[in-house]
């Protein structure tokens, strides 16, 4: 697994200090999430709720579990009682779901809003026009949840005009929303670069630590 450990490095190194890294363990073994844990990381995201609990009872405790799929509300019971950041809440719904069973833990869930912007349409998230709904539910969120920031993906594209463009139009919409900061979850292993740049303060990076 060393190469596990040299990728981490090499990534590690072109991150500013104030940006968190949450490294993408979906796909990848219960053998290759550990030498991500033995490398000093401590943010781990899957997006899947199944494969989340497995490594979870596998792996040592003091992992921060970050959920970045489509949550279906029917797993929402499952998540809630452990999870450190739902970043892909994509729906009212499922936000009052979330809150529904906070209550019953009675814990507060951190959730960030996912924002789709990128071109594809089978990605899922609110859309820049729903900016009403999310103002709504940014200044009275449902009990039981702290909604700390945004979260979305670029379009899956090489055409990197593309790219930044939809980072842009997430960090300004992500400006208005939180005037006082949060948490802008933007950058994968391709683009993760370009997100810091136009103010991405959380990456998530899968691939690239396990090449
Ligand atoms: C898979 C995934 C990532 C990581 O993508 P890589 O290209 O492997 O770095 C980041 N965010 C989300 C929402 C994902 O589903």
């Amino acid at each position: 697994m060393k190469s596990v450990l040299s990728n981490i490095a090499e990534v590690r190194r072109t991150l500013p200090d104030d940006v968190t890294l949450v490294c993408v363990t979906k796909y990848h073994s219960l053998e290759e999430t550990e030498a991500v844990y033995d490398a000093g990381e401590r943010d781990f995201a899957e997006s899947r709720l199944q494969e989340m609990l497995q490594k979870k009872e596998a792996l040592p405790a003091d992992i921060r579990w970050h959920f970045i799929g489509h949550l279906q509300t029917n797993k929402v019971r499952q998540l809630v009682p452990f999870v450190y950041l739902i970043q892909s809440v994509d729906s009212v719904h499922l936000l009052e779901c979330i809150s529904k069973e906070a209550v019953r833990c009675g814990r507060t869930v951190n959730v960030l809003l996912e924002l789709h912007v990128a071109q594809e349409e089978t990605k899922t998230g609110f859309s820049v026009s729903d900016v009403d709904t999310l103002r709504q539910v940014i200044a009275a969120p449902p009990q039981g949840v702290a909604v700390r920031g945004l979260m979305a993906m670029a379009s899956h594209t090489d055409d990197e005009s593309r790219i930044r463009q939809d980072f842009r139009t997430v960090a300004t919409l992500f400006k208005t929303l939180f005037p006082g900061g949060g948490i802008l979850s933007m950058g994968m292993s391709d683009d993760y670069q370009m997100a810091i740049r136009e103010g991405a303060n959380m990456v998530r990076i899968g691939s690239r630590l396990f090449e």
